[in-house]
This record gives C-alpha cells, sequence and structure tokens, in this order.
C-alpha cells in the first residue's frame, strides 16, 4: 500500500522509522533485530536509507596508493524486500540522484517494482566524503526533483528507451523537507520554492530533517502553507543517544539545539545520561506534535531500536 494512503487512512497520529543497512558482512537477522521491537507499535512503513560509494586509498606493494570505491552499506532493496515479506509492513527504500544515470534509476525502479515495492523516498544524495560539493552523474540528475520528474514520468508509461510499449509504474514518491533549511539553500524562502517544485512534480509527502525544537517543524509548516505546500509533512524525530552526538548532530546534519534542550546536555557526563535526556526530549517532542494531530512521527532509529521503543511505549 503507498504510504499517502496510510496517511489519509490513519484515524490518528502514525508511528513509522527509519533504519540504515548494515555494514558489509553483517547479516538479515541485525536488521530483524532492529525491527522486532518496534513492531508492537504498528508501524505503517518502514524506509531503509541508500548509501553511495566512498573512496579509500590503499597502499600497493610498490608504495603507490591506489584509489577505491567501496560500498560500506549495500543491500537497500534487499533488505526492503526482507521487510515486507518478514513483516508484511511497506518498505520505503530510499533513491538518490547520485552515482545514477537516468538508466540506472530506470532499471532499479523496475527492480523494485517487480519485488511489489510502490514506495520511495526521493533525495540527491549528499555530496560523497572525499568531495566538497555535489557532482552529479554525467547522464543523471542534479536535483532531487528531476529524479521525481523520471520518476513520475515512468507513472505514465515514459522510459528512458521510449520505442517499445512498457506499461506504467505506480510509485508514491516522497521527498526531504528541512525546517531548519537545507545547508546550501539561500535562505528558508528559496528552499521552500525548490520544496515546492518536488511536490508540483509528484512527491505526495515530505518528511522532514531531523529537528529538535518543534516551534521550528511548526513554523516550517506554517510556511509550507504560505508558499502553497499542502501535502502531509511529516516530522522526523531523532533521539539523541551519545555524548558524540552533542557536537556531531549540528555539524552533520546542519541543525541547532534549543538552548532548553543544550543546558541539560551540558550536565550530561556518560553515554548513558545523554542517550536519557534524549529519551526524555524525544518523549517531549513527540506528546507535542501528537497532541498538534501530526500525521506520523517518524523515528530516525539509526538501526538501534531502544531510545525509539523507549519513547514510542509513552506515545503509541
Ligand atoms: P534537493 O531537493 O535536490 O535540494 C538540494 C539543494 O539544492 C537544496 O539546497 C535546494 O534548495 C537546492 N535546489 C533544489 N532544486 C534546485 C534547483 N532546481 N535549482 C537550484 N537549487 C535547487 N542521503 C543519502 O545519501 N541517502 C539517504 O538515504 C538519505 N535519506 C534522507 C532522508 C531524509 C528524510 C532527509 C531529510 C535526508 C536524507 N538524505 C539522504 C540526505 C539528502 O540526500 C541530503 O540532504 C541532500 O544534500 C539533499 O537532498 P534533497 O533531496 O533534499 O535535495
Amino acid at each position: 500500500m503507498k504510504v499517502i494512503d496510510h496517511l489519509k487512512e490513519a484515524k490518528d497520529t502514525l508511528f513509522s522509522f527509519e533504519i540504515l543497512p548494515p555494514l558489509k558482512g553483517a547479516n538479515i537477522q541485525s536488521i530483524y533485530d532492529g525491527i522486532d521491537p518496534l513492531m508492537e507499535f504498528k508501524p505503517k512503513f518502514i524506509n531503509v536509507t541508500y548509501h553511495r560509494e566512498e573512496y579509500i586509498y590503499k597502499e600497493r606493494e610498490n608504495g603507490l596508493l591506489e584509489k577505491i570505491a567501496i560500498r560500506k552499506r549495500p543491500g537497500t532493496v534487499g533488505i526492503c524486500a526482507a521487510i515486507m515479506n518478514k513483516y508484511q509492513v511497506d518498505a520505503v527504500p530510499h533513491l538518490i540522484c547520485g552515482g545514477f544515470s537516468r538508466e540506472e534509476t530506470e532499471n532499479a525502479l523496475i527492480d523494485l517494482q517487480f519485488l511489489g515495492i510502490d514506495n520511495v523516498l526521493v533525495l540527491r544524495g549528499d555530496p560523497i566524503k572525499t568531495e566538497t560539493g555535489f557532482k552529479p552523474h554525467p547522464e543523471g540528475h542534479r536535483y532531487a526533483v528531476e529524479l521525481i520528474e523520471q520518476i513520475a514520468g515512468m507513472n505514465k508509461g515514459h522510459y528512458v528507451i521510449d520505442d517499445i510499449h512498457m506499461d506504467p509504474t505506480n510509485f508514491c514518491m516522497g521527498a526531504a523537507g528541512y525546517p531548519e533549511k537545507h545547508f546550501e539553500a539561500m535562505n528558508l524562502s528559496t528552499d521552500l520554492q525548490y520544496l515546492k517544485a518536488k511536490v508540483d512534480a509528484g512527491a505526495e509527502y515530505i518528511v522532514t530533517q531531523m529537528f529538535f525544537d518543534n516551534k521550528k517543524y511548526f513554523n516550517f509548516v506554517e510556511m509550507c502553507k504560505s508558499a502553497g505546500i499542502n501535502v502531509p509533512i511529516i516530522p522526523g524525530i531523532k533521539p539523541i543517544k551519545t555524548l558524540n552526538h552533542i557536537s556531531f548532530l549540528p555539524k552533520f546534519f546542519h541543525i541547532d539545539f534549543p538552548e532548553e534542550l543544550s543546558k541539560e546536555l551540558l550536565k550530561c557526563r556518560t553515554n548513558a545520561d545523554a542517550s536519557q535526556v534524549g529519551i526524555e526530549w524525544g518523549i517531549h517532542q513527540s506528546k507535542e506534535l501528537k497532541d498538534a494531530g501530526v500525521p506520523c512521527i517518524h523515528y530516525y532509529t539509526m538501526s538501534t531500536s531502544a531510545s525509539v521503543k523507549t519513547i514510542a511505549s509513552q506515545i503509541f
């Protein structure tokens, strides 16, 4: 079933979450171990992130360095199929522009359709670690909106190789939104213009980047409405789990902690302290969001479910 239909049918705020494929070499059980504890909250869909290749340098026998591309977290599509098969819950693979030509994208979508996966979260993808900015594939897409246009075209039966008859696909697309603006955007208004373009091109709902200040989400929703964006906007919540998150999350995701939260985090001395603050803050955020009637709360588990389970048990 499509995410948009789950949202339309829902009588109350839905629960959903995102997992990462495990590091190469791990088996599917590590995925199930992260999902099993959360099944009691009846997720309507589970997202699985996509991770591009990274470049590493290996020293050869002659002492020269060789640049090698590796993918540390492959397996998004296989994991989605396994989730649908084991739990009968809709899986939402993340699909990115980076590293894909239009034809490779088309083939990946055909694989998804054969597996009965009709949801995708459509993203540009981040620059690869060794690059300073995002570089599109020469025959691919520069922005998420272009990928959405390609999929919307496939939903009408338009394929890259358009000279043979092919049935239309039937994908429901989500797109990313940034309550604190995307880090490359000039300001929130320009970012919203591009977000509107993604919705106009066919994105049926938005999932937000994590945020820790609900006011920023509520303000974002209002700004979206004023900009003519009228699709459901699903808030993304990430429980802080370690002392390292205190500096890593703002740096990596370009977000701020509100002062009330930073005061509590400054008192933390151990990972357990930070995790406890993260849980309490996650409960506080989730309660307020649910009371405000948000369509769904989407939790970023980063594949460890304990904190999300504790939060969800107070909310759902
Ligand atoms: P876009 O919508 O293309 O926007 C990128 C930037 O370009 C923005 O600053 C925007 O304002 C600007 N822009 C957009 N269109 C135009 C245009 N036509 N002209 C000029 N400027 C434009 N990354 C992964 O690699 N894998 C994942 O699985 C993944 N999952 C994510 C899930 C969520 C919910 C979120 C919020 C992010 C996720 N990301 C993931 C990160 C995401 O790929 C990055 O944030 C990326 O930098 C931007 O992606 P986007 O789809 O928002 O890009």
